[in-house]
């Protein structure tokens, strides 16, 4: 649609504002209430204009074809002037000591601090909050915050109260703000236009820098604020192609660990059974002459190496090329081992690509999303706001979780099922589908195999026993098949909750036949699955080969022509037989096969299942080298500590959930004498010897790029230039693939692959002896082994773990809020605080591993994915008892 600004013709699609017309005028019209990403409120009338002779607020103003606008005349202006000095005449001058957007309409109204006539001393500031604190006196009821709260975050934290020019946001009831139910995304500072909500104040900043948040899988692009080679603050790119201007309170705030006086500055070699500093010379021809000398005694197998989902994507290169070309075994892997591994196989098996099938924004579209095993609000903060904006736009939501999540509370249907009866659960959804007519039959005959013999389980299955196993009514399955069934765009989205038990790769299985049955999935309206993966860079770890059995970009070991191919490249034979898994690690460590163990950036020793087996397995090891930002629990057991630098430190690229390579920039250097993965694993190949062969991460990718065909159209240069590129993207036309297999499967036969898999109990059932089942995973603010924010002020609004019961059962102990509980498991047993929740059903507990105080791997089983040794970190068996007495809850405030 065409229309006039100011002379000059412009060019709007339909529905635009007269704001967006003008804006695309280029026409500079000042607003206050006004945001890109939420909804237009017109409150301020600071955006005053022309439109066909009639003034207009232009955020509300629908444009029309023809329509004539003027932006600016001194009617406008004193008119613009007037409803400013309104607006500001009982606000305190102070208002002008912070730049604001306010501040600069000010200025350039010339309305200076005798405009501001309003009277406070500031004494109604309310600075609870670490992070955030509100000066009701500087709010001008523009609603923004509210907005961003209800629209973006989706937590409805905040209102406007008071009548008239009385009018102020508060937080909650009114109380103090960090009693609220605000969770701490900064996303209302971040849009107020007055400094009446902010955050701490810094010191100024003379360099920005634009990174990828290390902390989850979610990949938010973040600005990073630095001064004086020092982190002052971190903000989400508005145009941030997964987060557009969102992130949480991890990303966006727990930054200040990387200047904790704690971090590592130096090498530190045991002797005498103490650490002891040494000079990276000293380490270098230690760990050289240890490895050198395992090698020549044992062999090459007898060492392996864990790689980091934390770490980039060209160290994770650069960690399997030094294990395969330098010390000459297949014996690395990484953490996706204990989370996702299942996503891996199991994609594989149905669909063809180790990866989610869509990409982030095709839930934008989704008119159903079945979320299954994933306390995404939590854990995938950003996409759990996602998925909250798609339900507060109408979206149907089905949730399958055995906790009563925030997303669960807020779903269509929520399938409680019990621990360990995802199998059963999913299986008699495909029986659902299919019985009454919600499969589509087309799909299914043109593009997918095995459903002769899917039915043939499901015929072993019927509802009445799904209905045993899971303790899901029919009736409640029956509504949830109906929503994804009838839904045009349903979309599958998963977590831990799926993969990480007994039969974790069954599970992704399982789940997958649902969108395949639906014919959800390689289509143009399907939204296919999609995984939410762990770490940040969990799904690039494992995409860089950092796995025993597979080769960068998914080659196989075991092929002969594929291991040919970086045979030739790097000018060493590929060890033919795949390596150790890290749960056979451990084992080997034990049984004397493996003598060294190199682990780059992950505290094994916390997050990995029955804890006790794996710290004796890293004190029996004759050498275990740990690379670590921090002195963590496995660190502190090792012989030779490697001090790294943080992802704010360094240079490369992470794959994101959604298979897309983003850019890691440098925003500071290493404190002391740290370095980067990347430096450290070069000088450690040198010392052995060896010569990686790539100078910089870029030559890394680059080389990477040059020997898996997934990612030949990846570089530096060109996500620098294009911004994230999804994989597959096969060369440097290609724009990537973000929903997959619309022209086929990427498997063999180019059909997509129905499982037939009967449910099967999990590895632990709850016995008399140990009646409850203890379920696993993450809470906000804290993350993984709790390293990082641990070290921010996240700790002060979770500074302690406590384990969450329901009421009933915390009544049948006879324990209070607070109060200490012994729980005990078949392994080992910890001492840790009651939060009495109904969130949790009756019989089940919930624990975090956050703390070292509260070791709570040292609870979970060995018990394993068969397919990918995945632990069963969601099942345990525990009997609790009260012991001592109460522990404070703690909390900020
Ligand atoms: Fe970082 Fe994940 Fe939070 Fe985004 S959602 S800011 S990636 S931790």
């Amino acid at each position: 649609m065409e229309i006039t600004v100011d002379g000059g013709t412009v060019s709007v699609p339909d529905g635009s504002s007269v704001l967006t017309a003008t804006r695309t005028a280029g026409a500079d019209v000042p607003t206050l209430c006004h945001d890109d990403r939420l909804s237009p409120a017109g409150v301020c009338r600071v955006c005053l204009v022309r439109a066909d002779g009639e003034l207009v607020a232009a955020c509300v103003t629908p444009a029309r074809a023809g329509m004539v606008v003027e932006t600016s005349d001194e009617e406008i202006a004193d008119h613009v002037r007037l409803v400013v000095g309104l607006t500001i005449e009982t606000l305190p001058a102070r208002a002008l000591e912070t730049p604001s957007e306010l501040t600069a309409l000010c200025a350039r109204l010339g309305l200076g601090a005798e405009s501001f006539a309003g009277a406070s001393d500031g004494s109604r500031l309310d600075d609870s909050h670490p992070y955030l604190s509100l000066d009701p006196d500087l709010c001008i009821a523009c609603g923004r915050c509210v907005r961003m709260c209800d629209e973006v975050q989706g937590t409805f934290a905040l209102s406007l109260v008071g009548r008239g020019a009385d009018t102020e946001v508060c937080a909650g009831d009114g109380g103090r703000w960090v009693d609220s139910a605000c969770v701490s995304c900064g996303g209302c500072a971040d849009t107020c236009p007055t400094g009446a909500i902010s955050t701490p104040p810094t010191a100024v900043a003379t360099r920005t820098t634009r990174t990828t948040c290390g902390y989850c899988g979610v990949g938010c692009t973040l600005d990073v604020h630095t001064r004086d080679d020092r982190v002052v603050a971190v903000t989400p790119d508005r145009g941030g192609e997964v987060n557009r201007g969102h992130a949480c309170v991890k990303g966006r705030f727990a930054h200040g660990y990387v200047h904790s006086a704690d971090r590592l500055t130096t090498p530190l070699l045991r002797r005498h059974g103490e650490l002891e500093p040494a000079s990276w010379d000293e380490a270098l021809a230690h760990v050289a002459g240890r490895l050198g000398r395992i090698r020549s005694e044992h062999g090459p197998d007898a060492i392996a190496a864990i790689s980091s989902a934390r770490a980039t994507n060209e160290e994770n290169y650069l960690l399997q090329k030094l294990m395969r070309a330098v010390v000459g075994t297949n014996n690395v892997d990484n953490c996706s081992r204990v989370c996702h591994s299942p996503s891996a196989v199991g994609l594989s098996a149905a669909f063809g690509l180790a990866g989610g099938t869509n990409p982030m924004e095709d839930l934008d579209r989704a008119d159903m999303i079945l979320l299954a095993g994933s306390n995404a609000t939590e854990a995938h903060p950003v996409v759990g706001a996602r998925i909250r904006q798609a339900v507060l736009r109408g979206a149907r939501l089905v949730v399958v979780d055995p906790r009563r999540t925030e997303l669960a509370a807020l779903a269509d249907v929520h399938l409680r099922g019990l621990p360990g009866s995802n199998v059963a659960l999913f299986n008699g959804l495909a029986r659902l589908l299919l019985e009454n007519g919600w499969a589509d039959l087309d799909f299914l005959a043109a593009r997918a195999s095995g459903l002769d013999d899917l039915q043939e389980v499901l015929t072993q299955l019927p509802l009445e026993r799904v209905e045993e196993i899971s303790g899901v009514s029919r009736s409640q399955m029956r509504a949830a098949a109906q929503l994804y069934g009838e839904a045009a765009h349903p979309a599958i989205v998963y977590g831990l909750g799926v993969t990480e038990h007994a039969h974790g790769t069954d599970g992704v299985r399982t789940l997958a036949n649902l969108a395949i049955l639906r014919g959800a999935v390689g289509t143009e309206d399907g939204g296919g699955v999609i995984p939410l993966r762990g770490q940040n860079n969990v799904q690039g770890a494992s995409d860089m080969g950092a796995l025993p059995d597979l080769l960068p970009g998914y080659q196989k070991v075991v092929d002969t022509a594929d291991r040919r191919r970086f045979s030739e490249a790097w000018g060493v034979p590929v060890p033919p037989r795949p390596g150790l898994r890290i749960p056979e690690m451990f084992e080997a460590m034990r049984s004397g096969r493996v003598h060294a163990l190199y682990v780059m950036g992950e505290d094994i020793a916390q997050t990995d299942p029955d804890s006790t087996h794996v710290r004796a397995a890293i004190e029996e090891c004759e050498l275990v080298i740990s690379q670590e930002i921090f002195l963590s629990e496995t660190a502190r057991l090792a012989d030779v500590v490697l001090p790294a630098a943080s992802f704010l430190e360094k240079d490369g690229t992470f794959v994101n959930f959604d298979r897309r390579f983003l850019r890691v920039r440098p925003t500071v250097t290493p404190p002391g004498s740290a370095r980067t993965d990347f430096d450290i694993l070069t000088s450690v190949a040198a010392a052995l010897g060896g010569d990686l062969g790539v100078r910089t991460p870029a030559e890394a990718l680059e080389e990477c790029a040059r020997l898996a065909p997934l990612f030949a159209g990846v570089s530096h240069e060109r996500l620098d230039r294009e911004g994230g590129l999804h994989w597959p993207c096969r060369s440097a036309r290609d724009p990537g693939e973000g929903r997959l297999y619309l022209d086929g499967f990427a498997t063999p036969s180019g059909r997509t692959q129905l499982a037939a898999r009967p449910w099967l109990p999990p590895g632990e059932e709850p016995s008399t002896e140990f009646p409850v089942v203890l379920i696993t995973g993450r809470r906000l603010v804290h993350y993984n082994a709790g390293t990082m924010t641990r070290r921010t002020p996240n700790a002060d609004l979770r500074p302690a773990e406590q384990i969450d019961l329901h009421p009933a059962d915390a009544d049948r102990l006879g324990v209070g809020e607070g109060d200490p509980v012994e729980v005990t498991s078949r392994r080992g047993s910890l001492v840790v605080g009651v939060h009495r929740t109904e969130a949790t059903s009756p019989g089940q507990a919930f624990l975090a591993f956050h703390f070292p105080e509260v070791p709570t791997n040292r609870l979970t089983s060995e018990a394993a994915d068969a397919q990918t040794a995945c632990p069963e970190y969601k099942v345990t068996a525990v009997r609790l008892r009260p012991v001592g007495p109460a522990i404070p809850a703690g909390g900020a405030g």
